[in-house]
């Protein structure tokens, strides 16, 4: 299955866990929504990195403390070239999306720039882009409201228009949903919210494989996301803002590496971003998100996601071609994620029978219950697809769900 520039075979050699045996049959792995699998060049960089690397960054005047300081910024000018910003400066080193999310928003709320205002969020938001805006509006009085979704799974953007006024401080929204998989059009919805004089925040934690993420065509004001949802370890995340936003903002966390000057009675903050980056780094994290994007890169990305995409689409439509099988979401624009349901039955006993021939999916509210109490449902089973996954694997989710069926019903 090679197509000019991307080898779908050449992805699944560079990727050791996929040679893991689940009750002596081989691993399907269709959970890559919930986080990819890491090739082992950027498992080696890791190990590299705490072989012969070892040191923390930005401190020390030896020789070890160099290279990792050097290792650890070239890693940050990888990032910010895969996402086209104007300088490395505009990337914060976080935990994930989660804590680039907590950080903005706190950040915002200390800022005093959410007293008394709304903040709108969108009904298919995981609660990592719920959560950290109810504690933010808690904290400054501004009150959270969610803009609707339609049928389909689109944003409603006559809703948002509706919401957005003076009073509007923030949007923050999903650029690709994490269980509909809709690719949300944040260019043209990052124009409706600047025309309302609010801020434009985007959850990219299922964008970065889903599409090129481009923050300067978006033109959104921070942008989040996990490394190890692009093939790198756990424990590793970006936030990109302009390097402008950033410098106004306060600080999110206080520590070491974060400040210029120290006294009892004043503290002054160090450049950005080392202003939002408090205490010691995950540093081999950081040199293995650089060597996975390199190595994404060098997968021919386009090519690739569209494979992801086309397994995706045939899963769709053969799963709705199954009776009693409900799959949520028609998004005009959509990625490598099917929610689904065999109804009348629980999703976690489809993921079960699933897990018992090697598929490995997801099940449950995927992090947004409020997108379930909007579909109707308390828990789907998610089948996610990555440029490692083949249409072979395709044929034995359809298998396994067949089975499913008449085992459960
Ligand atoms: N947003 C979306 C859309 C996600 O899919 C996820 C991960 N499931 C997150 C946010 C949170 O990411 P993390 O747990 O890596 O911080």
């Amino acid at each position: 299955m090679t197509s000019s520039g991307f080898s779908v075979e050449a992805a699944r050699a560079a990727i050791p866990q996929l040679k893991v045996q689940v009750r002596g049959k081989g691993l399907v792995y269709l959970d890559s929504g919930a986080t990819t699998l890491k090739p082992q060049s950027v498992i080696e960089r890791v190990s590299r990195y705490y072989l012969n690397e070892n040191s923390n960054v930005h401190r020390g005047a030896h020789y070890l403390a160099e290279a990792g300081t050097y290792a650890y910024e070239s890693a940050r000018q990888i990032v910010a070239d895969f996402v086209g910003a104007t300088t490395k400066e505009e990337i914060v080193f976080t935990r994930g999306t989660t804590e680039s999310l907590n950080l903005v928003a706190s950040a915002l709320s200390d800022s005093g720039r959410l007293k008394g205002k709304q903040i709108i969020v969108s009904e298919m938001e995981h609660h990592s882009n719920i959560v950290p805006w109810q504690l933010a509006a808690n904290r400054s009085g501004a009150t959270l409201v969610a803009v609707r979704i339609d049928d389909r799974g689109e944003i409603d953007r006559g809703h948002l228009r509706e919401l957005l006024g003076k009073q509007t401080a923030v949007v923050a929204l999903t650029a690709c949903s994490n269980v509909l998989g809709t690719i949300v059009p944040v260019k043209e919805i990052a124009a409706d919210v600047h025309a309302a004089g609010s801020l434009l925040v985007v959850d990219a934690a299922q964008s970065v494989t889903a599409e090129r993420v481009d923050v300067k065509s978006w033109d959104a004001d921070f942008v989040a996301f996990s490394g190890h949802k692009v093939f790198a370890p756990f424990g590793i995340g970006v936030l990109w803002a302009k390097k402008g936003i950033l410098e106004e903002l306060p600080p999110y966390q206080g520590g070491g590496s974060m400040i210029h000057q120290v006294t009892f009675e004043n503290t002054t903050w160090a450049d950005v971003p080392q202003k939002f980056e408090a205490g010691t780094p995950n540093v081999g994290g950081a040199l293995g998100l650089g060597e996975a994007i390199s190595w994404f890169q060098a997968q021919n990305p386009d090519l690739a996601m569209a494979h992801a995409k086309s397994l995706a689409e045939k899963a769709r439509q053969e799963l709705s071609a199954i009776e009693g099988v409900t799959v949520y979401g028609a998004p005009m624009k959509r990625t490598s994620i099917v929610a689904f349901n065999l109804n009348g039955v629980h999703a976690s006993d489809v993921a079960t029978v699933l897990d018992q021939q090697g598929i490995a999916v997801r099940a449950g509210h995927m992090c947004c219950q409020p997108l379930m109490v909007r579909l109707g449902t308390k828990a789907i089973v998610r089948a996610s697809f990555s440029i490692y996954n083949t249409a072979a694997e395709v044929e034995s989710l359809l298998v396994g769900v067949r089975k499913a069926k008449e085992m459960l019903n």
